[in-house]
């Protein structure tokens, strides 16, 4: 761990600010560099579709430490600064800057947490004005702008996470909002077709039009302006404002062109390292060897981003790091909060166990709480996934009882009477 050693990471998300603070906590005493595009120190992105979106958090609330914290741990943030090359057997990076122009970067050790872009729609009048993506904070400040006069016509293109929490706050801005969904039902592909609806009907108490079995062919605009979202039957929705939530592609063009093993992200072992000895990766750019599953997991959520940060900062340090966190994900819509943790999302095979009251359709009574926890269950009755609806301290818990591998009794487990602790066989 010597003084002399540079360590380098290229990004700008969560992923980077938490290696950067794991590997001066790991004692590692010499140069640390961070590259990073966006305009501003690594920042995180919930809020960019909830807190920031409805006006409630600051922009300067967004990023883990502030300048001040880099400059007080001699950390040297370059933000604006992208990197175009990476030559692993060399140690180099070529990083560019519009003050700097082009420089070579040497390093010892190197993290990129390149993270992910919006998935964009690139059919006729995708450059209209009025058609937002949403990943990065002048999206969202982009799109805030637009919400915010109300009364406007908003459709939102695709049914995940950020899709319907941004629908959610188009809503509280007091526009008419319509999310359509090309498959079944809204998050059908994250939880499953019984949850999907759940949130469907949530969204339809609150004045959404939810239509399902649509796709967005092309938009029409007037005088430059989006007007309309044109669908494959030709039928056109109405729309002063269109927003795409159709996912994420991971950042991987730099790793590809290295030579570094690329799947659906960069490739690492358990231990974050990529097929470059002194080249790891981190966050949602990285498809990490996962020892329980037996395969390569790539996990676009916050909590993996921060706790695999954290872990390649370790390794930057020259300590030993390994990563085996159960992937975790929030979310907030209305009134319904929720956390899910668990490898279980919409298994074909996975059972469906509900502790509480969790309706898994629409059509749920008006004076539905939307309260408990519903389990994933495998087919040999091991808990794979459990999932948290406005009930709060209980994930720590849910993921101990996936980690315990237990088979448990589908009765107990439904049975707020029944202690999760005694399910996970903690002993007090
Ligand atoms: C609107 C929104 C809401 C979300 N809400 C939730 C949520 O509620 N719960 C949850 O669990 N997750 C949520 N997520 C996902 C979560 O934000 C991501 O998992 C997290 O941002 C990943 O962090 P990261 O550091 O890996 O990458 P990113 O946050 O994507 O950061 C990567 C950074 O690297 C920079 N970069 C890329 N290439 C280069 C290069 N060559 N040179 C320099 N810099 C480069 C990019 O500009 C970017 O700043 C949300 C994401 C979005 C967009």
């Amino acid at each position: 761990m010597a003084s002399h050693e540079r360590v380098v990471v290229v990004g700008g998300g969560l992923a980077a600010a938490s290696a950067v603070q794991s590997a001066r906590e790991s004692g590692f005493e010499g140069e640390v560099v961070v590259i990073a595009e966006e305009p501003r120190v690594p920042y995180e992105r919930p809020p960019l579709s909830k807190g920031y979106l409805i006006g409630t958090d600051a922009a300067s609330s967004l990023s883990p430490h502030d300048l001040r914290w880099y400059r007080r741990h001699d950390v040297d943030v370059r933000r604006g600064s992208r990197t175009v090359a990476l030559d692993p057997a060399g140690h180099t990076l070529e990083v560019e800057s519009p003050e700097a122009g082009r420089a070579t970067l040497e390093f010892d050790r190197l993290l990129l947490a390149t993270g992910a872009r919006a998935r964009r729609f690139s059919g006729p009048g995708a450059g209209l004005r009025g058609v937002h993506a949403l990943r990065t904070l002048a999206d969202s400040t982009r799109l805030r702008t637009a919400l915010r006069v109300g009364g406007r016509r908003v459709v939102v293109v695709g049914g995940g996470w950020i899709g319907l929490e941004a629908a959610a706050a188009a809503r509280g801005y007091g526009n008419d909002v319509t999310v359509l969904v090309r498959g079944g039902e809204p998050l059908e592909a994250a939880i499953g077709i019984g949850l999907g609806a759940m949130f469907r009907g949530l969204h339809e108490q609150h004045g959404v039009e939810v239509r399902r079995g649509v796709s967005v062919t092309a938009l029409r605009g007037h005088r430059g302006r989006v007007a309309a979202a044109v669908l494959g039957t030709g039928e056109e929705v109405p729309a002063d404002v269109v927003l795409f939530g159709i996912g994420a592609v991971p950042n991987v063009e730099l790793a590809t062109s290295a030579g570094l093993r690329v799947d659906d992200g960069i490739t690492t072992d358990a231990s974050l390292r990529t097929s470059a000895e002194d080249v790891f990766a981190a966050g949602d750019v990285a498809s990490v060897w996962n020892p329980r599953l037996e395969r390569h997991l790539r996990v676009e959520h916050w909590a993996n981003a921060g706790a695999s940060g954290a872990a390649a900062g370790r390794a930057l340090a020259g300590a030993p790091a390994a990563f085996d966190e159960v992937p975790y994900f929030f979310t907030d819509q209305y009134d319904l909060g929720m956390e899910y943790s668990g490898y279980g999302g919409p298994a074909a095979d996975a059972e469906l166990v509900v502790r509480g009251d969790v309706p898994l359709t629409a059509e749920s009574a008006p004076d539905a709480k939307r309260e408990g926890i519903v389990f994933w269950l495998a087919a040999d009755g091991r808990v794979v996934a459990g999932m948290n609806v406005n009930v709060w301290d209980v994930n720590p818990v849910i993921q101990r009882l996936i980690r315990s591998g237990r088979v448990v009794s589908r009765e107990e487990l439904a049975d707020p009477a029944v202690p999760l602790d005694a399910l996970a066989g903690d002993t007090a």
